[in-house]
């Protein structure tokens, strides 16, 4: 049974088979009482498929109906249920609303209907008899009045009308009443469960059993808070769980180890004009520790915009190269590919190694050539664009893919890229900083590396903040600082359209050329063709072009170190990630950078808090934290975007305390019992399967 897989086998099995007695609630909808095929549909528009996801389906909140006998415990205007005589009809003729005299304890008020017959009036309400009748109770005129009444009942049915009534998120065809009920019988195919946390930690927590929160969310106003809490938690236990099973099923063979002595790495590492920062060095061991090992590397990078990434890719590249194994480092565009390609050569240069670089603009023979030093294993190291995965492009013994700003390709295509190869180790790079509890809930089931330092001597940026109307004064300092350094001119962001930013990019760009007769100006967009964008950027580089105007196609990895000058256009209207990312671009020389900030003259206050948070830091964990705390404004829209898991209940942006001790928790629970055999295992499985992510086992 040591054999890990035969235990993998085992486990998917285990999640694949559902206990029996979870049968009813994923069978189908339409075995629940009172649920027809013509509704099956209306429900799935709310997520809902099976018997269980109705448990799940919470209250927005809780109406009340207030039991009154008298006037004065009347709030105007109130739901109330009171129990009434019948004492006069005022019906309508022709059109106008019918109207019905009653008499509660100390008051009097009319019902009203509209459009209603007066047989069904009076059938409903009898003359001279009781009833109880809910409803809304306002003045009208000097009347009191309930229009329409939800409940008429005889008195002796009066406690089928609940005090609290739970409202629950509609679509079109469902109504509350007939939700709720489904929602009952849904939990009454639930029955008891046996819960999977200790009464000592829900006691800490002051949290109910799961048996009562399920129970309470769906009818109990006063308590349904914490019962939502614990079951929040429940779904991002289930979450971390899910995600820790993964990565140590991951860790458990299924890979290629590799052999090197780090010779190359070293000399590489020796030959940089700067030494590694402490936590490049950390980086690099815990990445080489991966490598060397027997299982498949699934490991992220991430670091800060200027935390040096690219070192400590190739730092370890290059043990797979004296391995005997081809490397590829992948990136999202054409001019990083150039800049990457450009960086390698000259930092190998003296290793004799053979570097390519390949993307969509070598066509022909050139290209051919390139893919013949591909397959024969004459190239090492193979850096390139999108260009990298396609069908045509064959490796010789391709064992390592690095992709830099990850976020940029998707699934497929970074499954693309792993099929080139077997048990490829995979190292992926990011320079968006996301909060822990956010990246724990993004990245729990892959290995992390962080640099958290930047590198030393860097001075930092001056950030300002500018209205617009002083532009003027702006282009009268660039005069002067354009002598003896370079600048990016980074247009807005007005839509998410490439057209709109090009007018504008253009319209700065050719102000900027009169304003600035003296000096060279540039102009990068996204509709220039790829050679053409590279072209750009070279000339910028090489100095030939003093400033540069772009749309937001430069905010991808470039590296200029003599730009030291950053402007940005119109900020409110970025994130504040992408702010910072933008402004990453600079510092990066000997030289003083500044980064200003060009807003609107009339801004919110939120806007211009988030701004001067620029302002105050430049420490990309930081300023995405503010980001979180600032709940709803800012960039949360942008987080949630940012490819966060789907959660039925949770939400890990607002709920980050809970998502972290969920973790805490679940990492706890996994070192004791790591595959979930003991009975408690057994629970939690049970969890998996109502609350979990699915596809778990697909993973494993
Ligand atoms: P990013 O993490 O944003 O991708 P880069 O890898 O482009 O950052 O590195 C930014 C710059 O910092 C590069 O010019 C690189 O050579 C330099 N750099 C990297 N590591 C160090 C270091 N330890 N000390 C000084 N400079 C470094
Ligand atoms: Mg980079």
């Amino acid at each position: 049974m040591n054999d890990i897989s035969e235990i993998r086998k085992k486990f998917r099995r285990r999640l694949e088979v559902r206990p029996e007695a979870l049968y009813p609630l994923f069978s189908s909808l339409m075995s629940l009482v009172g649920i027809g095929p013509s509704n099956i549909k209306k429900f799935q528009k709310l997520d809902i498929f099976y018997p269980k996801d109705l448990l799940f389906h919470l209250p927005n909140k809780f109406i009340f109906r207030k039991p009154v006998s008298t006037i004065s415990e009347i709030n105007f205007p109130e739901t109330i249920i009171a129990e009434v005589e019948i004492k006069k009809y005022l019906l309508a003729k022709s059109f106008g609303p019918s109207k019905v005299l009653v008499n509660a304890k100390n008051f009097s008020f009319f019902i009203t209907f509209f459009k209603t017959k007066s047989s069904f009036i009076k059938s409903r309400l009898p003359l001279g008899e009781r009833r109880v009748v809910s409803g809304k109770l306002e003045l009208f005129e000097k009347d009191y009045q309930m229009i329409h009444p939800e409940y008429i009942l005889k008195t002796e049915q009066k406690d089928d009308i609940r005090v609290y009534d739970p409202a629950y998120p509609l679509t079109n065809g469902l109504s509350n009443k007939y939700i709720s009920k489904c929602i009952n019988n849904s939990l009454r195919l639930l029955g008891k469960v046996h819960d999977w946390l200790d009464d000592k930690f829900l006691e800490n927590n002051n949290w109910p059993d799961f048996n009562s929160a399920i129970r309470a969310i769906h009818s109990d106003s006063l308590n349904a808070a914490n019962a939502k809490n614990r079951l929040i938690f429940d779904e991002l236990f289930a979450h971390q769980i899910g995600l820790n099973l993964v990565k140590s099923f991951r860790r458990k063979g299924n890979g290629k180890a590799k052999l090197f002595i780090g010779d190359l790495s070293k000399r590489f590492i020796d030959d940089l004009p700067f030494s590694l920062t402490g936590s490049q060095e950390t980086s690099v061991n815990e990445i080489n520790s991966d490598l060397e090992n027997s299982f498949q590397m699934t490991r992220l990078v991430q670091g800060d915009v200027g935390s040096g990434k690219t070192v400590v890719a190739l730092a370890t590249m290059l043990n797979v190269v004296e391995g005997g194994g081809q490397v590829a480092l992948l990136v999202p565009t054409e001019i990083l590919a150039y800049q990457h390609f450009k960086t390698i050569t000259k930092l190998m240069e003296n290793l004799d190694i053979s570097v390519l670089a390949l993307t969509g603009t070598h066509k022909g023979e050139e290209r051919k050539g390139k893919l013949l030093d591909i397959a024969s294993g004459k190239c090492q190291v193979i850096v390139g664009t999108h260009a990298l995965f396609q069908e045509e492009v064959k490796y010789h013994n391709l064992e390592y893919v690095v992709i830099d700003e990850q976020h940029r390709f998707g699934v497929n295509q970074r499954n693309s890229m792993l099929s080139k190869g077997y048990n490829i180790d995979l190292l992926m790079m990011s320079a968006t900083p996301i909060p822990r509890s956010l990246s724990m809930v993004k990245y729990g089931d892959i290995d992390v590396s962080i640099l958290s330092e930047k590198p030393d001597g860097r001075e930092p940026i001056t950030t300002a903040l500018i209205p617009s109307n002083k532009i003027s004064i702006l282009i009268d300092r660039l005069r002067v600082a354009l002598k003896s350094s370079q600048a990016y001119w980074i247009c807005p962001l007005i839509e998410e359209t490439e057209k709109i930013d090009l007018v504008a990019a253009q319209d700065r760009f050719s102000k900027l050329t009169e304003s600035l007769a003296d000096f060279s100006v540039g102009l990068l967009h996204g509709k220039l063709t790829s050679k053409e964008k590279v072209e750009v950027m070279k000339g910028f580089e090489e100095g030939a072009i003093d400033i540069l105007i772009s749309t937001t196609v430069i905010e991808v990895g470039v590296d200029v170190p003599n730009a030291s000058i950053m402007i940005v256009e119109s900020a409110e209207r970025f994130g504040l990630a992408q702010l910072h990312q933008i402004r990453g671009r600079v510092g990066r020389g000997k030289e003083k950078s500044s980064c200003t900030l060009i807003h609107s003259n009339n801004i919110s206050q939120i806007a211009s808090q988030r701004l001067a948070k620029l302002k105050e830091t430049d420490n990309g964990f930081e300023i995405a934290e503010f980001d979180l705390n600032l709940r709803g404004e800012g960039d949360i829209v942008g987080l949630k975007q940012s490819g966060l898991p789907k959660f039925r209940i949770a939400d890990p942006v607002m709920d980050s305390h809970l998502s972290e001790l969920a973790r805490v928790e679940a990492e706890k629970y996994l070192e004791k019992d790591p595959f979930l055999e003991t009975e408690k295992g057994e629970r939690i499985l049970y969890l998996l399967n109502i609350l979990g992510n699915s596809n778990i086992s697909g993973k494993i």
